[in-house]
């Protein structure tokens, strides 16, 4: 347990789904979707200030590019969006012939690969899969069987994938060859019990360390490269979806939750639910990185 961290609700939004922050060096700003609704949100903490595209379609995570524009993993595919202008054009379609799934988290490997997956929106078990993004255009499938796709990030070496599905309670591992983008030799990380909540988004901070949401779990746990429970942050709010390192030093970790599916009465003992947080751990993270073209 952790209670010296204080946690702070730094924008009330009440989304639906806020998910998949990333923190903008350049633009000093966390962006962030709230899937369902095909928001994407570009949140300026210095003025509180939250402006939203809509992109219009159900949209699962967002890339920060060299070019300064957004790549979103968006319902039928990938997307290159103008953050200024809004205007949205497709690069490469995803599973066309299954409406049924959508995109969900994504995450930019060192090389500048976009990699993300899919899910099925009507509960179909091992529909979905993950993709990759080359800087190239083309999209290629690595990994299939997935239930739901959600976060992924890489050891400060660049040789491990971490990744989480889900539907399988579970964190596995995989060695990444960083030149050619390829995985190889998956096995199981961490195993989350029920009673903590399921596994959905994480990023790995300076240390090597990795900080994992957990959906229904009300809390970020922060694990050790060894795959040991080492730190428990609460969040005043069940559906808890993803976290990323922000701020001038990267000191700030930003949290993103949800109210999609709470009843009413869970609605109205998380006020606070659906919005971003922000906790000082005491830890840094890593720069996002870019895709590459
Ligand atoms: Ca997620």
């Amino acid at each position: 347990m952790d209670a010296e961290t204080e946690i702070e609700l730094v924008l009330d939004l009440k989304a639906d789904l806020g998910e998949g922050p990333i923190w903008d060096a350049e633009r000093k700003r966390l962006v962030f979707v709230d899937i369902m609704r095909g928001h994407i949100h570009e949140f300026d903490p210095a003025t509180g200030q939250d402006q939203v595209i809509d992109v219009g379609r159900p949209v699962g995570s967002v890339a920060l590019s060299v070019r300064g524009d957004w790549v979103a993993a968006a319902h039928g595919g990938f997307y290159r969006v103008n953050p200024d202008s809004g205007r949205i054009v497709q690069m490469a379609a995803v599973e066309t012939d299954s409406p049924e799934n959508r995109m969900n988290d994504g995450y930019v490997d060192r090389a500048g690969r976009f990699w993300a997956g899919t899910m099925s929106m009507v509960k179909r078990r091992r529909a979905g899969s993950l993709y990759r993004l080359n800087p190239d255009g083309t999209v290629t499938r690595q990994i299939t069987g997935v239930t739901t796709s959600n976060g992924l990030d890489w050891s400060l070496d660049g040789k491990l994938m971490y990744y989480v599905d889900t539907g399988v309670n579970r964190v596995d591992v995989f060695d990444f060859d960083e030149a050619r983008g390829d995985l190889s030799g998956r096995r199981p990380f961490v195993h989350v019990p029920a009673l903590a909540g399921k596994p959905d988004g994480m990023v790995v901070d300076a240390e090597g360390f990795i900080w994992l949401a957990l959906w229904k779990g009300g809390a970020v746990h922060r694990y050790t490269p060894g795959g040991r429970l080492d730190r428990v942050l609460k969040l005043p709010a069940q559906l808890v979806t993803k976290c990323a390192f922000g701020g001038a030093n990267l000191e700030d970790l930003y949290i993103t939750t949800a109210r999609a599916g709470l009843d009413a009465e869970a609605a109205a003992r998380q006020p606070m639910a659906g919005g971003v947080f922000r906790a000082r751990p005491g830890v840094r993270g890593r720069p996002a990185s870019r895709f590459a073209a």
